[in-house]
């Protein structure tokens, strides 16, 4: 590398100049590298939210499903003398 300010010529594994200490500029060959990973990073990040929204709907109808086998009284016998609201369908044992 050669000093921009005295023209000292000198190995590239130095990042100050071994005559005039001057401080050379960073060569910036990974920093074009480093400012393309952000911008890469919103086209995965809108899969992975897609794909957990389905799985909480997912969740959410099985979880509903589970509690309305539940409330279901299938398999019940009917009480002897049920009244039975035919309107609304929905019946009590007295
Ligand atoms: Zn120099």
């Amino acid at each position: 590398m050669t000093c921009p300010k005295c023209g000292n010529e000198q190995p590239d594994v130095f990042s100050q100049c071994q005559k005039c200490r001057y401080i050379f500029p960073r060569q910036s060959s990974n920093s074009s590298t480093d400012a393309n990973s952000p911008v890469s990073f919103p086209v995965p990040a809108s899969k992975p939210s897609l794909s957990a929204f389905f799985g909480a709907l997912a969740v959410l109808i099985a979880l509903s499903a589970g509690l309305w086998w539940l409330h279901t009284p299938e398999g019940l016998p009917l009480p002897e003398d049920p009244y039975t609201n035919e309107k609304h369908h929905f019946c009590i044992s007295s």
